[in-house]
């Protein structure tokens, strides 16, 4: 079993993080054990560019002592010419709550029908090994965005994203669904696949 420190100061992205690294070689570590997720500017210009500097800067705070995973992750609308993107955490201000966003995404898409409002969201792990190596895994999940928030569960924008295939909101389906679909989950079963066969 090896262990992976997780970069990331989001407790949804950790929960998930947690439920989709069972039954691997992998266990996930909280970096709050190993002196908590160092400030780190995500002045990157792609999810992959925003997610080295994350699991960069916790791999340096733990001097390289643990292997660290990272992810970057966001939602790119096709009518805003890829927006929010790797600005979605502050779509509506560096202070924004998921709320501001959510309201600010659907006010620009105000009037816009709803085969215009195709979207997708995307992640982008890092994982950083003992000798400093980067590796990348990426998953997407396609879908639209829904005319008003709906259901309860999950974060961020999954009140208004309805994955191909269903008429519901990432939100109103409910953590196991999302398990099974997520772009998380997509990188995260391409990155256990990779190191099934290496380690
Ligand atoms: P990050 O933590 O800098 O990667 O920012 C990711 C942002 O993208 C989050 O704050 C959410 O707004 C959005 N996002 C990423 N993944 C999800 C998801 O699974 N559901 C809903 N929103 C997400």
């Amino acid at each position: 079993m090896k262990n992976l420190v997780l970069a990331t100061g989001n407790d949804h992205k950790a929960e998930e993080f947690k439920d989709l690294f069972t039954h691997c070689e992998f266990k996930i570590l909280s970096a709050n054990k190993y002196g908590g997720m160092p400030e780190v500017i995500e002045d990157g210009k792609s999810f992959q560019a925003n997610a080295y500097l994350k699991a960069y800067a916790l791999s340096k705070q733990l001097k390289k002592k643990h292997w660290v995973i990272a992810d970057d992750s966001g939602l790119e609308v096709d009518y805003l010419d890829g927006a929010p993107g790797i600005y979605s955490a502050r779509y509506a201000g560096a202070k924004a709550s998921d709320m501001d966003n959510v309201n600010k995404l659907l006010g620009a898409l105000s009037g816009v029908s709803k085969s215009k409002r195709r979207a997708r969201f995307r992640c982008v792990l890092c994982l950083i090994d003992k000798e400093g190596a980067a590796f990348y895994f990426e998953g997407s999940c396609e879908g639209i965005i829904g005319l008003k928030p709906k259901g309860k569960s999950g974060f961020g924008y999954d009140p208004i994203f309805l994955p191909d295939g269903y008429e519901s909101s990432f939100a109103e389906l409910g953590e196991s669904i999302k398990m099974q679909l997520s772009h998380r989950a997509i990188a995260v079963t391409t990155c256990k696949n990779f190191f099934e066969k290496k380690l």
